[in-house]
């Protein structure tokens, strides 16, 4: 049986970067994933600046764009009773843009770029059903093509999504947040919107993204409370326009209300895990915990976490000084640019729904710069230092 220094379970943006990080560390990894790619994930599809500068450094921005990829320059929230806030995100860097980029591509280029490394083998159709974490190493056992196949290795990289199975068992418990929320997401033609911007349509019932693909193409995603209906609906298409249909100003954006995609449907989504390790294993990505939607941060966090994760392997590893205080470092610089995200989403979804708390914020931004640039730079840098405290948060909430 073949043992490998890192196995990777989850070949989405979290797990491929981790092999790639990983592999040109000159580790062996073994990277998994159930599905056969390109695969489709459901996503806004809109990465944040700090997501994009990763991306560069990976040097795979290029073939993105070449592949369809382009930049867009902020969002804007179009707010209930008709207010408009535009966050641009050149107000604090000339130089930062966000991607709109379809996750058919770039995962798939992603996991392409860690096939690529000598030392990353990738079994795609492999779906991993069993771990068994020991403390001479790790071996997991999975299907491929109906065949039973087991590996081990040294250490384990958990990024197999929001559904994990590594939340159970492990000592890692699982905090479901917003099983009361539910996407529904899909492409349209003939969109007629800006170019350049994320659009975030707010209601009461939840929020409409819209993020323009080119040649008039755009994804619009809504992400809605539970009391707005259920993702089960049999009729998915109707299901999905009674929804736009929240949004009046979209509805007359698209030129025909049933898109050419089928609906693609989620829940939860977003998640808090008690830690990120356990003896022998890192958990990355929305594995480890996945931020609302509403911030855009998700995508960037798991690239993040693929550096942070990578950093920590690349040095401990080798001389077999892996500890557990060295696990529980990772959790903790994981949690400083998790945490500032995830009370960033609480703190908008709780003030975008109620339309009068939503025109105090927007005189607030328009009215009080400090608070503003902090807000933009929270958006740009993504774990930098901009925090927002409780009094600018009050200042949110007056509107001064
Ligand atoms: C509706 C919605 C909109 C969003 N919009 C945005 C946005 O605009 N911008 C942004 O930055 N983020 C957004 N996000 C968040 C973003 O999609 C996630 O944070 C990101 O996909 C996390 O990547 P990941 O690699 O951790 O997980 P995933 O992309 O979910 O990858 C997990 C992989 O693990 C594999 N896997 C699972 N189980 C097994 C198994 N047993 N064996 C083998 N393989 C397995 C799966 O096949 C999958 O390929 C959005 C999320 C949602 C739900």
């Amino acid at each position: 049986m073949t043992r490998y220094d890192i196995i990777v379970v989850g070949a989405g943006i979290a797990g491929s970067t981790s092999a790639v990080l990983l592999g040109r560390q000159g580790f062996s990894v073994l990277l998994l994933d159930k599905a056969l790619f390109p695969r489709e994930k459901i996503c806004g599809e809109g990465l944040m600046p700090a997501g994009a500068t990763i991306l560069q450094e990976l040097g795979v921005l290029e073939e993105l764009s070449r592949q369809g990829a382009r930049p867009f320059q902020g969002i804007h929230f179009c707010l209930p009773g008709g207010n408009r806030v535009a966050l641009n995100f050149q107000e604090v860097s000339e130089t930062a843009s966000g991607w709109i980029t379809p996750r058919v591509t770039l995962d798939s280029c992603l996991a392409r770029l860690a096939e690529k490394q000598p030392s990353v083998t990738f079994r795609q159709g492999f779906a991993v059903q069993s771990i068994q974490i020991r403390t001479q190493g790790v071996e997991v056992e999975g299907l491929c093509e109906g065949i039973r196949h087991s590996y081990t290795a040294r250490v384990l990289v958990g990024a197999d999504g929001i559904h994990s199975r590594f939340h159970c068992g492990f000592g890692i418990r699982r905090h479901t947040l917003s099983s009361q929320r539910f996407a529904l997401s899909t492409q349209y033609c003939h969109f007629k919107g800006p170019p350049n911007l994320v659009e975030v349509h707010c209601r009461r019932a939840g929020e409409a993204y819209v993020a323009p693909l080119g040649d008039g193409r755009a994804r619009i995603t809504l992400l809605l409370f539970k009391q707005a209906g259920s993702a089960g609906h049999p009729g998915l298409a109707d299901f999905y326009f009674e929804h736009l249909k929240l949004f009046p100003e979209l509805v007359r954006q698209v030129k025909n209300p049933y898109p050419e995609e089928p609906i693609g449907s989620t829940s939860p989504v977003s998640l808090r895990v008690s830690r990120c390790h356990a003896s022998r294993l890192i958990l990355v990505g929305d594995a480890a915990g996945a931020v609302d939607p509403v911030t855009g941060q998700g995508m960037t966090i798991a690239l993040k976490d693929a550096q942070l994760a990578c950093r920590v392997l690349e040095h401990r590893l080798p001389a077999g000084q892996l500890s557990s205080q060295d696990l529980a470092t990772y959790s903790t610089q994981r949690e400083a640019y998790f945490d500032p995200s995830f009370k960033l989403a609480r703190l908008i979804l709780s003030i975008v729904k109620h339309p009068f708390l939503a025109h105090r914020a927007s005189l607030a931004l328009a009215r009080n710069s400090a608070v503003r640039t902090k807000v933009v730079r929270m958006a740009v840098e993504m774990g930098g230092s901009a925090r927002l405290t409780r009094k600018d948060q009050l200042h949110l909430l007056a509107g001064i």
